[in-house]
């Protein structure tokens, strides 16, 4: 390997994941600005404080609306219209639900039924009302919260992409935490791991992907357990319960990754066989499912190369 083909890593922790940036070049300068940017969009969009625009729109919850910067718009539209397809397991209102459940931070708990239908009524997407002139969101019930938990990272990614790339850099590698985009085309491509769920740092198997995102949501990234019965993070919008289906995991390959992000949480909500159909409309979109009986089915694959690694696990390609 010559020294141009030396990969260089960077690493940070930021939006309370472990963030990974692969340069081609040595420039801890330029990884310092991408870990800068990325802090500066985590500051306008995290729930996790008490201040940042979008908590800045769930206090006036129920009182007026809020002007917020333009991305910050542009990225609640996104999560709005994203919110409103039909049957849609993605609801950017859902922030109630996830504070009450708290799931992955300290005092998790599950909450009374009475309670979750109670919240459920404050969690309706048709409640965010947005001025594209004035760009302001407008919760109208008292105790609604928008949650950008699972598009931020995504968005970020891209913004990420976008700043290498205007650096001049041909080549690099962002992972947010799960959240992976690549820029450039190295030699054999960039390969990039699948998980396999509950088993920390082992791999089902290995990606080759050039100038796209990798996007997994799965339930073993976030959950607790109680009276033997275990509870993820991600949340079925129409229960107020976590996605109960057959599934462990959903990987998204996308050029842009915050429809990774999007469509991880989508086909969670679809399963296998309705998000398999429904992808067959979008094939700017591929999906690797994983369900909890070890199998692994591609809704096609021309976007990415799969190697399976594990033997336990069965691969179905749907690739016509
Ligand atoms: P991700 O890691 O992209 O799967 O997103 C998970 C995060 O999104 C959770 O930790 C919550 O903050 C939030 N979330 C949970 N359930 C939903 C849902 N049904 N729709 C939108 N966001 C959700
Ligand atoms: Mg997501």
């Amino acid at each position: 390997m010559s020294d141009d083909d030396r990969v260089y890593s960077y690493s940070a922790v930021l939006m309370g994941s472990p963030i990974l940036l692969k340069l081609f070049s040595h420039d801890e300068a330029l990884a310092s600005r991408v870990f800068r940017l990325i802090k500066q969009y985590e500051d306008l969009l995290t729930v996790n404080r008490a201040d940042s625009q979008v908590m800045d729109i769930n206090h006036a919850a129920g009182s007026h609306p809020v002007s917020v910067s333009r991305p910050v718009y542009e990225l609640i539209r996104c999560a709005k219209a994203a919110s409103a397809f039909p049957g849609s397991a993605f609801n950017l209102a859902i922030g109630p639900l996830v504070k009450r459940w708290k799931i992955g931070f300290k005092g998790d708990t599950v909450p009374p039924a009475d309670e979750i239908a109670r919240l459920l009524a404050i969690t309706r997407p048709e409640d965010v009302l947005l001025d594209d002139d004035r760009c302001s969101v407008f919760l109208t019930r008292p105790g609604m919260e928008i949650d950008l938990g699972a598009i931020a990272k995504g968005y970020i990614a891209d913004r990420v992409r976008d700043y290498l790339r205007k650096e001049g850099a041909e080549l690099g590698l962002i992972n947010l935490g799960g959240n992976v985009q690549t820029l450039g085309s190295p030699q054999g491509g960039w390969s990039v791991g699948l998980k396999k769920p509950f088993a920390p740092d082992a791999l089902i198997g290995a990606l080759e992907v050039e100038n796209m995102s990798v996007v997994t949501s799965g339930t073993y990234e976030r959950f607790f357990e109680h009276n033997g019965k275990r509870y993820h993070h991600i949340l079925d919008p129409r229960t107020g319960y976590p996605l109960d289906n057959e599934l462990d995991s959903v990987t998204i390959i996308s050029k842009n990754s915050i429809d990774g992000d999007i469509w991880t949480t989508l086909a969670y909500g679809m399963g296998v066989e309705k998000g398999c159909a429904a992808l067959r409309a979008r094939p700017d979109i591929e999906a690797i499912f994983v369900t909890k009986t070890k199998e692994v089915v591609l809704s096609s694959a021309h976007l990415f190369r799969f190697t399976l690694l594990d033997d336990d696990y069965r691969v179905t390609d749907n690739t016509a």
